[in-house]
């Protein structure tokens, strides 16, 4: 039985043991598809988060899809185009079920506006990373990268904890909205920006946000009582990040940590530029989305000098993704990256071994179910710190959204180790239904994105795209359940292309063999492609996994 979502009524949290499908595969990415509308942003329109990122074309699309998966067999793959389903062909038993290719448009003409036309048209959707593959699991993935990130730099600088430390930052949407949680779970005290009243409000109803401080002044005092005390704190303010931010400096503040998660990745349909109201900007979008371009480029400007200042005066100062630098690069400011990306500051040691995350979802939608695999999880990987401490405080911290998932960064083996553990746990009926395993598509060998993801790789790779193209090729002949290609689309169009996989536990035989193949190919392509560049742990990995990179002479 689905169970009623409060949030979105019309779109109940899958779950229960009726298929309605013609076997637990389908059901399973039928789930997946229900599952993102439900936890979306706005699923009326069928956008899961990041202002743009969808879950399907366009309604009729949608339905298509759907009746598709009710009705395919096993031995047929459903073709989707930008969210619109084009084929559903014959194909054979061991082949996806579905595979996609999201907004991937040709190089020359990859930019935003004419992403903007396309759309306009109906030709193209994005999928944002995980919401046009179904893989989006709520908030949890966000939380678990950002909460990591908080730990990197406790680690690297403030002897291994945030206990006093005051970060600041903006943007609480679908994504960004994860910040207060992990800022607190890491035991600061985090002020967060957003123009929009009704997001603070969710994030606050849903305890992400401890206060919701009625102006600048009630915030940074709130702030300043937490750091003192050395407690823990979420504050949300409603206001322009690019008017509190250089605020904030002029009043010879400097917080410990800064960065920012607004959409400035889409200057149409996500910035919110300075000396706009709300309305007057949604109605822009549709009427002149030349002058919003420019008024949010400005706005980027002076939110990225305040974020230098904040650097030059010692704090530590990230990009979170959003391509804040890239814009403020184009307004003007020619020392924007200055401030270092987040995947190249804390995590590539990481990315090189391919420990990225992972995740799965139960599809029976009961709770039970994920709390038995982190049992078996920290019985599995007891030494493994990154894990077992993170296992702990989502127990504690991260309500379930949807249908009940977990996130982990595991690495090569372990994800195909716990998956068919995973698998044996369906099988024997411990588990109450079958389970989804899926990925961020920011995962070693799954994503070419300059500004984010590979930037500043060693040997210079950054803008190669082949390594996604070869692990969605490779991901087929695995035998995943899904596979898709995105590309970016908005702001994002023209700067990257990444893999998502997901494969279906149902506890048989022919589901071992996809999650094994899957799984473990996925992941030596993403220790080979750290290899390919240069990095020593990838190396150090092959060696000691028996990995199968050919090495040149
Ligand atoms: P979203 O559109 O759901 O939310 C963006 C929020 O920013 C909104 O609440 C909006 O009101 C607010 N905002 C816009 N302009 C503002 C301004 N000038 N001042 C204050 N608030 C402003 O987007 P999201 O899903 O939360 O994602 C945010 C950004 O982070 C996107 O660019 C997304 O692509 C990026 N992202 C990166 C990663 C990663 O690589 N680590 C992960 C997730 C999201």
């Amino acid at each position: 039985m689905p169970t009623p979502n409060p949030r979105h009524p019309n779109f109940p949290i899958p779950g229960g043991n009726e298929v309605r499908a013609r076997g637990w595969r389908q059901e399973a990415l039928l789930r997946l598809l229900e599952n993102v509308l439900s936890v979306g942003e706005d699923p009326e329109n069928l956008v899961v988060y990041a202002a743009l990122g969808k879950a399907a074309r366009n309604w009729a699309s949608h339905e298509a899809i759907v009746h598709a998966l009710k009705t395919m067999d096993d031995d047929h793959t459903l073709v989707i185009q930008s969210g619109k389903p084009i084929g559903l062909l014959k194909t054979h038993a061991k082949a996806p079920l579905v595979i996609m290719a999201n907004c991937n448009i040709v190089g020359q003409w990859a930019k935003a506006e004419v992403f903007y036309e396309l759309e306009r048209k109906g030709l193209i959707c994005w999928g944002g990373l995980t919401a046009g593959a179904w893989q989006y699991i709520g908030s949890q993935g966000v939380i678990q990268g950002t909460y990591e990130i908080f730990m990197r730099i406790a680690a690297n600088r403030f002897g291994g904890d945030l206990a006093g430390r005051f970060i600041l930052t903006a943007g609480l949407g679908g994504m960004g909205g994860a910040q207060p949680l992990a800022g607190r779970m890491a035991g600061a005290a985090i002020l967060c920006v957003d123009i929009d009243p009704e997001r603070a409000r969710k994030r606050k109803e849903i305890g992400y946000l401890e206060e919701v401080a009625p102006d600048l002044d009630t915030a940074l005092a709130m702030i300043e009582t937490a750091v003192s005390e050395k407690r823990a704190t979420s504050i949300g303010l409603v206001g322009n990040a690019a008017e509190i931010y250089p605020e904030i400096a002029r009043r010879g503040i400097t917080p410990d940590i800064v960065t920012d998660q607004t959409s400035a990745h889409d200057l149409v349909y996500g910035y919110v530029p300075l000396g706009y109201a709300l309305d007057e900007v949604r109605a822009l979008r549709q009427t002149n989305p030349a002058e919003l371009m420019a008024a949010s480029r400005a706005s980027i400007v002076e939110h990225v000098k305040a974020m230098l200042e904040f650097q030059r005066r010692g704090a530590e100062v990230f990009d979170n993704g959003n391509l804040i630098r890239t814009q403020a690069k184009e307004g003007g400011v020619e020392n924007a990256f200055d401030i270092r990306i987040f995947t190249e500051a804390y995590l590539r040691p990481l990315f090189a071994r391919a420990v990225g995350p992972f995740r799965w979802m139960a599809s029976s939608g009961d709770p039970e179910d994920i709390r038995k695999i982190d049992d078996k999880l920290l019985e599995m990987f007891p030494d493994n710190q990154i894990v077992t401490n993170w296992i702990r405080l989502a127990r504690e911290h991260v309500p379930f959204e949807g249908l009940p998932a977990r996130i982990a960064w595991l690495g090569h083996g372990e994800r195909t180790e716990l998956a068919l553990a995973v698998n044996e746990m369906v099988r024997s009926g411990e588990l109450a239904g079958p389970v989804t395993f899926s990925r961020d598509h920011l995962d070693a060998g799954a994503m070419a994105h300059p500004n984010i993801m590979t930037e500043r790789m060693k040997d210079g790779s950054d803008a190669i795209a082949d390594w996604p193209i070869l692990d969605a090729m490779l991901l087929c002949s695995s035998m995943a359940d899904l596979v898709v290609v995105h590309s970016g689309g908005g702001g994002y169009a023209g700067y990257m292309t990444s893999a998502g996989v997901t494969v279906v536990a149902d506890g048989t035989d022919e589901g071992a063999e996809r999650l094994a193949h899957s799984l473990t190919n996925d992941t030596s392509l993403g220790v080979m492609r750290y290899a390919d560049a240069g990095y020593a742990e990838s190396f150090d990995e092959i060696a000691r996994k028996g990995i199968g990179h050919i090495a040149l002479a």
